[in-house]
């Protein structure tokens, strides 16, 4: 694998990553800010609950995803970056630098898609 994609993988994961915390802390202060909020109106209530589902929905996906940058960044460190985890193939470059938390080549990620369908 060439260090310079690798290199531009590392630095969009950290980037990535960086944004991911900062929303999450974000998250963290709507949430104590809107519940020391009184909402006597249900309408508002409501509207109030929704919001706390969508960000704890929103929370969980970026865990998910956060998760998968810190296997990407760990793979980079121990040299098994742009190893197929499917058939042991290489992933193309261009395929990395466009999704560096990928971890299936493009013909492993289309088997894997058509079955999620069946
Ligand atoms: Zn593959």
């Amino acid at each position: 694998m060439d260090n310079g994609v690798l290199e531009t993988c590392r630095e969009k994961l950290q980037r990535q990553l960086d944004e991911l915390m900062a929303g999450a802390e974000r998250t963290v202060v709507d949430m104590t800010t809107v519940g020391e909020e009184n909402f006597p109106d249900p309408t508002d209530r409501a509207l109030l609950e929704s919001n706390r589902n969508f960000t704890l929905r929103l929370r969980d996906r970026d865990r998910k995803l956060v998760a998968k940058i810190k296997e990407a960044m760990k793979r980079i460190d121990n040299g098994t970056f742009g190893v197929c985890e499917g058939c042991g193939g290489e992933i193309e470059e261009k395929r990395l630098i466009a999704r560096p938390v990928t971890s299936l080549c493009i013909d492993c990620k289309t088997v894997a898609e058509e079955e999620e369908v069946k």
